[in-house]
């Protein structure tokens, strides 16, 4: 069992421990699989001071220019940006999508096991209706949806994440 060298907690909880910003350093040298989004920071400061979606951003230029079809065409744009939609399948059964976190940096297993164990109920990833993955949470979780996901991943703002209603999306803040 590995424990955290700073605030020896095991390393998935630092960052609910008392001082994540100075247990970080460890956390990249020691439990880089926890912490994708840390290793990418550190990566964006030996940039130069880059922040990290400076660097998601850098990737996606990359990944757009690939995308580029015959013709000069080039594909819609995607933007950065967190969806959340309560679905319900029956009259009792309601489930919680979240689309993006990886626009984000954020790894969707990771993510999944985080929300299961935060709103204590049946999180999965899936794959969505457009191939891309998706993350179903068991449950309504609109209300408290979006303080986990600014608290949880610091690089995601209030103003990336909407609410899909009646096919519409409507911004959360
Ligand atoms: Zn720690």
């Amino acid at each position: 069992m590995l424990y955290c060298g700073v605030c020896s907690l095991p390393p998935e909880y630092c960052e609910f421990g008392p001082d994540f910003e100075k247990c970080k350093p460890w956390l990249v040298e020691n439990a880089s699989d926890l912490y994708p989004e840390l290793v990418k920071e550190k990566i964006a400061q030996q940039l130069g001071g880059m922040t990290v979606s400076d660097v998601g951003n850098s990737s996606k230029t990359q990944e757009e220019e690939i995308k580029r079809l015959p013709g000069g065409k080039i594909k819609k744009k995607e933007k950065l940006e967190v969806l959340v939609e309560r679905v319900t399948r029956n009259k009792r059964k309601c489930l919680t999508t979240i689309k993006g976190l990886d626009m984000f940096g954020v790894k969707l297993a990771d993510a999944s096991k985080k929300l299961g164990k935060k709103f204590a109920s049946g999180a999965s990833v899936v794959k969505g209706p457009t191939e891309k993955e998706q993350i179903d949470v068991q449950g309504d979780i609109l209300l408290d949806i979006v303080e986990f996901i600014t608290e949880t991943w610091q690089n995601i703002p209030e103003s990336a994440i909407y609410f899909i209603e009646d096919g519409k999306k409507v911004p959360a803040c």
